[in-house]
């Protein structure tokens, strides 16, 4: 990484661990990154293997750093940034990052201040195992920040900004919703072989492959992915026929509403 700041992460849940993990794999010095959380024995983890600062206290971390990132659960975001605006007084002169759901970037300002610089990240579980896909989006935050924190979420997989925070709610109908698509999907082709007499154990195994390499495949192709489907769909083919009955059923529609109601329901939240 080129833009080294110290970085204090609020939460020390799944998230932080992942995120924090994927930093230090890249080369982010581990004495510029702070992590707060009210019990110590994630803390305790996270110094012996990574040998970040850990603190029972959100403030101290927060004055210690230039980069702050709320990583608790939603709900106890209003209480959690209440209680760092009235011990805090130059909140304006920190990056903000937040990676909670649901909450928009108009909230923080009344939580927090008019003036303080945000981005919201939008990560998604792949992030625990370093494939993850995070959005992006800033209302205030300028080229120089905008590139430290997409090498930060960069450490744990791919990153994609977007324009305005209904896009984030579309990026997390898919990529953060998507996982549990796939995982369905997974299960039910698998369910088809097994329903043919095949070992549930291989199935899995077939399965899970054939999904990790078709996105292997369409990430390093140029091609578009209904002409990557062709390429491996010759004429009166099996795959043709087990093609057929995915269009006979129209599964792009079935896919399509998928996002659309979870889109919906994103929005009814926030
Ligand atoms: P988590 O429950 O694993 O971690 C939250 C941590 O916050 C816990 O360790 C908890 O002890 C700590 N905490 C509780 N109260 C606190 C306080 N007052 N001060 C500091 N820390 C406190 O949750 P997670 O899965 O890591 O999610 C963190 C955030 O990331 C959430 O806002 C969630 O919406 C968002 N997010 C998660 C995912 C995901 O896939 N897990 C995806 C996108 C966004």
């Amino acid at each position: 990484m080129n833009d080294i700041r110290k970085i204090a992460f609020i939460g020390a849940g799944n998230m932080t661990q992942s995120i924090v993990g994927g930093m230090c794999k890249s080369g982010y010095p581990a004495d510029h990154i702070f992590v707060s959380n009210p019990s110590p024995e994630k803390l305790e983890k996270m110094k012996s293997s990574l040998g970040v600062n850990t603190s029972q206290d959100n403030i101290e971390v927060i004055k210690q750093a230039d980069v702050i990132v709320l990583s608790v659960k939603p709900q106890l975001m209003e209480q959690v940034c209440a209680d760092i605006k009235s011990k805090v007084d130059n909140l304006a002169d920190k990056l903000i990052i937040t990676i909670a759901a649901g909450i928009r970037m108009p909230k923080y300002r009344t939580y927090l201040g008019d003036d303080i610089t945000i981005i919201r990240v939008m990560p998604n579980t792949p992030s625990l195992v370093g494939q993850g896909m995070s959005g992006l989006v800033t209302d205030s935050a300028d080229d120089k920040d905008k590139a430290y924190v997409t090498e930060v979420f960069d450490g744990v997989g791919d990153t994609l900004w977007v324009a305005d925070e209904d896009q984030l709610d579309i990026l997390g109908a898919v990529a953060g919703s998507g996982p549990a698509y796939f995982f369905e999907f997974m299960d039910s082709l698998a369910k088809g072989a097994m329903e043919l007499g095949f070992d549930p154990e291989k199935a899995r195994a077939m399965v899970q492959q054939t999904c990790l390499g078709a996105a292997q495949m369409a990430k390093e192709s140029d091609l578009t992915l209904e002409d990557l489907r062709k390429q491996v769909t010759s004429k009166g083919g099996s795959t043709a026929k087990g093609v057929e009955v995915y269009q006979q059923r129209d599964l792009h529609t079935i896919s399509a509403d998928a996002v659309k109601a979870a889109v919906k329901r994103n929005q009814e939240m926030a």
